[in-house]
């Protein structure tokens, strides 16, 4: 899907650059020169879950309900948008990183990921709107024309799964991704997944290593494999247990690993093979050099970028000039009532086009980030979760929000949650306001503990 360089927009936008730079510039001035980032603009919002995800969600992470919605304007008046999911991001614009833009050129600054997601997303967006140009212009060449993203959920119950796989599946999308964990029966899982959707749905499963070696994982990815539809194992062990992820690779031969890059360091994946392909994100330097690594080695890897409508489509723009972005994106946009875009992305049979409108190329529905608009939390919050596992032979496991994001996984890491057993069940349980509710939350929180 090679495209040529489009020679007639190429010319408009040098023309639309070199002008705006001429006209409010001094009359010599190269294009580029004389803009400057004039103000910055912060706003955010707290965008609702969907039902299934919510009800999900609320478990663990209800905090990624939160975003700040980043606009830049620059001298032209031309205005960028961009995005940072204020409790997950990989990096989130503060006061100061503000104050290091305002007054300087868009240009130079926008390369700076420490600039946080949304301000990098709106200077992109803004010098790209001002020259005329999709923002994928500025990342590179263009090399594909569509690019697969993929539906993204947290763990969930087996009913919630299928379900979410239907969704999906009805809104063009051909691969979901969620999480494998040993509080939820994945054999369920997969055998419900396995009658309910066709074999060209792909899933992929995040376990964030709660496998734990590959021993013990092995016949379990074995039983998972033979379901058509298991297409990819994340991080199913260790990431740095190079000689346990060969011999899980080894095991299930259809299915690849995929590893967050950066652990083991690339050189050692590139000589180990330890991995089939990587999970990137972070900021546009990053995010570039990790892809073209990727492509230079020939393994495949999948955006992640997440947050609302906003980031997908910054995503999108990625995906366009990476050569090896082939698998599909995890944007996890599809968690919203809304994507906060007015024209939102259209995915079918499991890709979505590369904007080819200025900027971004998908318009922000401001009715919406009004909506949705509150004051900035002080903090991220943490509402009282109490969470329930259960398994057939009547155990109980309690477990509390700790104020750590992955309080959960610290059970399968300490060897407290009983290893991916069938029959496994896990429900967040809502406050009845009763003594029993308070005191299991109380001692929870303190340590996860049994009670049958
Ligand atoms: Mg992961």
């Amino acid at each position: 899907m090679t495209v040529a360089v489009d020679r007639r927009t190429a010319v408009a936008t040098l023309a639309a650059g070199v002008w705006a730079g001429t006209r409010r510039g001094s009359k010599a001035a190269p294009a580029g020169r004389g803009l400057a980032v004039k103000s910055v603009e912060r706003t955010t919002v707290r965008v609702p879950f969907r039902e299934v995800p919510a009800r999900n969600m609320d478990r663990e992470i209800p905090h990624w309900r939160y975003s700040e919605v980043t606009t830049v304007e620059l001298s032209n008046g031309v205005k960028g948008h961009g995005e940072s999911m204020l409790y997950y991001s990989w990096g989130v614009t503060d006061d100061r990183d503000v104050q290091r833009v305002l007054r300087k050129n868009p240009v130079e600054a926008m390369w700076d990921d420490s600039l946080g997601a949304g301000l990098q997303t709106a200077l992109f967006d803004a010098v790209a709107k001002s020259n005329d140009v999709p923002v994928h212009r500025l990342l590179g060449h263009r090399v594909h024309d569509r690019t697969p993203v993929a539906w993204w959920n947290i763990d969930t119950s087996t009913e919630d799964m299928v379900s979410e796989c239907k969704t999906a599946l009805a809104a063009g999308y051909t691969a979901y991704k969620t999480k494998g964990r040993p509080w939820f029966d994945v054999r369920a899982q997969i055998a419900a997944v396995r009658n309910a959707l066709p074999e060209s749905f792909h899933i992929a499963f995040d376990f964030n290593d709660t496998l734990l070696d590959a021993d013990r994982g092995i016949p379990i990815l074995k039983e998972l494999a033979e379901a058509p539809q298991i297409h990819i194992w994340e991080t199913p062990i260790f990431q740095k247990d190079v000689a346990g992820n060969l011999a899980i690779r080894k095991a299930t031969p259809r299915v690849p690993v995929a590893m967050h890059y950066g652990n083991p360091p690339p050189a050692v994946v590139a000589k180990s093979g330890c991995c089939d392909g990587f999970v990137v994100g972070g900021g546009a330097s990053r995010v570039l050099q990790q892809g073209r690594f990727a492509g230079q080695m020939k393994m495949p890897f999948w955006l992640q970028l997440v947050g609302t409508g906003i980031t997908a489509a910054w995503s999108l723009h990625f995906g366009a000039v990476l050569t090896s972005a082939t698998w599909p994106a995890v944007n996890c946009h599809q968690l919203y009532e809304h994507d906060l875009l007015a024209d939102p992305i259209v995915v079918k049979e499991g890709t979505a086009a590369i904007p080819e409108a200025p900027g971004l190329g998908h318009a922000i529905d401001w009715n919406a980030v009004e909506t949705y608009r509150v004051e900035k939390p002080a903090s991220r919050p943490e509402p009282e979760r109490l969470i329930e596992t259960t398994w057939p032979d009547g155990r109980r496991l309690w477990t509390a929000n700790t104020g750590r994001v992955n309080f959960m996984l610290k059970n399968a890491r300490d060897g407290k949650m009983p290893y991916f057993e069938p029959g496994v069940d896990t429900r967040l349980v809502p406050d009845d306001g009763s003594p029993e509710w308070r005191r299991r939350y109380d001692r929870a929180r303190r340590e996860a503990f049994f009670e049958g």
